[in-house]
């Protein structure tokens, strides 16, 4: 099976900005991919290569097998693009930008029920003939999502889709797109939110300064790409005075009845701490454990010292 996408040594320049420093990524037909990035990695310039908006300066793009340059018709009708930006004419109406919109690509009248099948999946129905001026941006959102799909594109790329989306419907259009997921749409997600792309992504790439600096599994990222210690922080019943020897080491802060330690999760078990405490005579009412998240592998790898300073 041919890739969903496939980028080959993609450069960009603008000026003296390397956008797109040899990028080469590949996702696969029916996958779920998170693109992350600070502000300024690329990741909105490689977006527009892929959706034929941008010419990449060197190296090759395709969609579903076809180059983005020399094959744009075909490669154009197997992607949907869900931009960032509302922009939209404000004197058509929901169902006549979805109309318009099926026209580009060559469809008519036979389109007509999947664009009421996207209202109602989008809960829309109710303004299909509201001008789209009078929309909140939650509903100009949505309607972006359903103007991509339009086409029954292979591939759809959701750049940031719950930014300025309240709770509720930022809900409604995860549920939405993992619909689409579970029928087999490949699906690519910028996102600033990395706790959405944590719980959504199968696979997740981190862009920074123009190249893909990790590329894995959530689980892989988080294991190959963090230090092996992490936090636990004790309250015991009573105030603390001295901890045994083997144990003062891990110790990082101490405060009355309360203590935190740095454990490595290669040699130490929670269980022989509590142990080795009991021993000593403190005994530990409540423990919590911090665990690294990808947020802090994505600092790691965007700022690196930086964020420490
Ligand atoms: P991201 O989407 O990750 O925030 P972008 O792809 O928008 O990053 O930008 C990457 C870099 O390229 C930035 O330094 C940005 O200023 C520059 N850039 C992007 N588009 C243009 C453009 N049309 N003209 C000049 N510089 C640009």
């Amino acid at each position: 099976m041919s890739a969903a996408i496939r980028i080959s040594d993609a450069h960009k320049r603008y000026g003296e900005v390397h956008a797109l420093d040899g990028v080469d990524l590949e996702i696969r037909q029916g996958e779920f991919f998170g693109l992350l990035g600070p502000n300024g990695a690329g990741k909105s310039t490689l977006i527009n290569i892929i959706a034929g908006l941008t010419r990449a300066d060197r190296g090759s793009v395709t969609v579903m097998g076809h180059d983005v340059v020399t094959e744009y018709q075909h490669a154009r009708q197997s992607i949907g693009v869900v931009p960032q930006e509302l922009v939209f004419d404000p004197f058509f109406t929901v169902r006549e930008v979805l109309r318009i919109q099926s026209g580009y690509f060559g469809l008519g009248k036979e389109n007509n029920d999947w664009i009421d099948e996207l209202l109602s999946a989008l809960h829309l129905e109710d303004k299909a003939d509201t001008n789209m001026r009078a929309l909140s941006g939650g509903m100009k959102r949505r309607v972006l999502i359903a103007q991509a799909l339009v086409h029954k594109p292979a591939v759809i790329v959701l750049d940031e889709p719950t930014a300025g989306v309240d709770i509720k419907i930022r809900n409604l259009l995860w549920a939405f797109i993992q619909r689409l997921h579970e029928k087999g749409q490949t699906i690519v997600l910028t996102t600033h939110y990395l706790e959405e792309a944590e719980s959504m992504c199968e696979r997740i790439a981190i862009l920074n300064h123009g190249r893909i600096v990790a590329i894995d599994t959530k689980h892989e990222l988080l294991n190959s790409h963090l230090a092996k210690s992490f936090t636990i922080s004790l309250t015991c019943r009573d105030t603390v005075r001295h901890i045994p020897e083997a144990l003062a080491g891990k110790v990082t802060a101490q405060q009355d009845n309360w203590l935190a330690m740095e454990l490595n999760k290669d040699v130490d078990t929670i269980t022989d701490i509590l142990e080795g405490l009991r021993a000593a005579g403190i005994e530990v009412t409540d423990i919590h454990t911090e665990r690294p998240d990808l947020e802090d592998v994505f600092l790691k790898l965007t700022y690196g010292n930086e964020n420490a300073l």
